[in-house]
């Protein structure tokens, strides 16, 4: 049994829907369970801006399935759900990542893990760090580390924000 992260986004069509839903189907991933979420995190798009915001959470689960089964199966529920991806960092209907894999690391033509830009991206880490401020991130600093010391701020508030 692994613990995973999963990096969910979506700003396509009713994206706090899509990612509810994405979150939601986890549990219904063969031999894997939604342990917890995140809030949703409003971001700036990171690629062309002329797209509207995402919709961004982190989901913690646990698994049997090995790496690449999982990246499969979440595959198969970016499809289900209508995978939409019209551009590179372009707008999607939902994406959804692998962050890291318990402490394994990954290199390979389709799976990347720790995920490639994890570190750069305040939609990622602030998420994970809200369900796990204490995550080790293998290669890395400490979550709150790298948090501060991002360049590139696209998050605009949380779900749960007051206004
Ligand atoms: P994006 O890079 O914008 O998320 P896609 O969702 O279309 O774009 O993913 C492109 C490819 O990224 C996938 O086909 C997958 O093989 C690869 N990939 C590499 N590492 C990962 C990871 N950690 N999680 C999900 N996909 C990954
Ligand atoms: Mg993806």
């Amino acid at each position: 049994m692994a613990i995973a992260f999963i990096g969910v986004g979506s700003n396509l069509q009713d994206p706090y829907l899509q990612v509810n839903t994405a979150i939601l189907n986890l549990n219904n991933l063969p031999e894997t369970r939604l342990i917890t979420q995140s809030s949703l995190y409003y971001s700036s798009p990171q690629g062309p801006q002329d797209q509207p915001d995402f919709v961004n959470a982190v989901a913690k689960i646990d698994t049997s399935l090995e790496p690449l089964a999982l990246l499969s199966a979440l595959q198969s529920q970016e499809l289900t759900q209508g995978k939409l991806k019209l551009r590179h960092w372009g707008e999607r209907l939902i994406d959804l990542d692998i962050l890291l894999f318990d402490d394994l690391e990954v290199q390979s033509d389709t799976l990347i893990i720790p995920h490639a830009q994890l570190h750069l991206r305040d939609f990622a880490l602030l998420p994970l760090a809200e369900i796990e401020p204490k995550i080790h991130i293998p290669n890395q600093q400490d979550i709150t580390s790298l948090i501060e010391k991002l360049t590139d701020k696209f998050v605009k508030r949380k779900s749960n924000d007051i206004n």
